[in-house]
């Protein structure tokens, strides 16, 4: 049986506002380097190829960033058009290029990795694969733990009640905040969480890189206590020497990686051993070629996994990691799909539909503020 190459016709590119429920403070509000989160700005990627296949990806910025990565996703993606999109990395070379003088990081492949992922999802589709089927899994299903509910502007008691809800909602771990400007506050909020929670439930923590060397020091050793699954982001996202001693010198696991925008920040930090868990994040990278390149070479280094935010993306990456990994569960998107994603017995279910499995709902078309066009519609 031979098939006949397929080419792009149609790139639809739009962006949206997600208002969310409540602000969101973490430590990087109360150290007064960020202001509450009130929404969240998404790119979106629609392709069409000329036989009829479709794919869907986005990406996202937090705060501010929304109106750039649609600008130079609109200036760079209509070379896209008449590609073969089976050919990817082919594709993402040439949009990278074309926006070349702006770099190969942040906001630059921010832009693309709502295109990349679009084409990656049409692929799965056009083999009538989930995506993580099509990449090759090791799993069905990946452990999952909660992070919205252990936010700095919530109280412990309030935290607590989430934790349970989040448990008996078949999610697995619970995530939450540190880095108050008050150190002792903290350890009263974790000790009282885990206490809560009891010994067998994996708790994690993320103080948002609000502290500096010594106290990431002499908090991490306090903490040893509450047997963490992981310290998250400790310091700096760029202080790989920092991250690097902690991980040395703690017992409890050290990750990080959320906020790097390209695969030669991801290569520095694996070269640096600056962490035991890898927390990349595909939108961030530039999508899912990146995102498989660099998780090469973190399981090649021996590190452990737990993407960053945009589960509907990340759980089907994580399905593919060869060490048993975790995926964070966030239901802030949800209004933005019409699936849902299933959580049971600690784990969040692949989906078995085509490609991401996630097809944008009437709200996200109604929260859409601009969109372009490109090729025959
Ligand atoms: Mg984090």
């Amino acid at each position: 049986m031979t098939t006949t190459p397929d080419t792009i016709r149609h790139v639809r590119l739009s962006t949206a506002t997600l208002p969310l429920a409540t602000p969101i403070s973490d430590a990087k509000v109360f150290t007064g380097r960020q202001r509450p989160m009130t929404e969240v700005v998404f790119l979106f990627a629609e392709i069409r190829t000329e036989q009829g296949h479709e794919g869907l990806g986005f990406s996202y910025s937090k705060r501010a960033g929304g109106p750039a990565q649609f600008a130079h996703a609109a200036e760079v993606a209509e070379p896209a058009i008449g590609e073969d999109p089976s050919d990817i990395a082919k594709i993402y070379t040439k949009l990278l290029w074309a926006g070349a003088s702006v770099g190969r990081s942040g906001v630059a492949t921010q832009a693309l990795a709502a295109i990349d992922i679009a084409l990656y999802d049409l692929k799965a589709k056009r083999a009538s694969l989930p995506l993580a089927k099509l990449l090759g899994a090791h799993r069905d299903s990946v452990r999952t733990y909660n992070t919205s509910g252990g936010f700095l502007h919530a109280g412990v008691e309030e935290i607590k009640d989430r934790a349970t809800a989040s448990l008996e909602a078949g999610i697995g771990g619970i995530k939450m905040k540190v880095g108050l400007p008050d150190t002792r506050e903290d350890l009263r909020r974790v000790s009282a969480v885990r206490e809560h929670l009891g010994a067998d439930v994996p708790l994690m923590v993320d103080a948002n890189q609000q502290w500096d060397r010594a106290t990431a020091l002499r908090m991490g050793r306090r903490l040893e206590e509450f047997d963490l699954v992981w310290i998250e982001e400790p310091l700096d996202a760029y202080d790989a020497e920092g991250h690097a001693d902690l991980t040395r010198r703690l017992d409890t696991p050290i990750a990080t990686g959320e906020m790097l925008s390209s695969v030669a920040e991801h290569v520095h930090l694996i070269e640096a051993r600056a962490c035991d868990i890898i927390q990349p994040d595909a939108p961030r990278v530039g999508g899912i070629t990146n995102f498989l390149r660099l998780a090469a070479l973190a399981d090649h280094a021996g590190l452990e996994l737990a993407p960053h935010f945009a589960m509907e993306i990340h759980l089907h990456l994580a399905a593919c990691y060869p060490r048993e990994p975790w995926v964070e569960h966030f239901d802030w998107l949800d209004p933005l799909f019409n699936e849902r994603l299933e959580t049971r017995d600690g784990r969040m279910i692949v989906p078995d539909r085509p490609g991401l499995g996630v097809t944008l709902s009437e709200q996200a078309r109604a929260w859409t503020t601009d969109s372009v066009e490109f090729g025959r519609s």
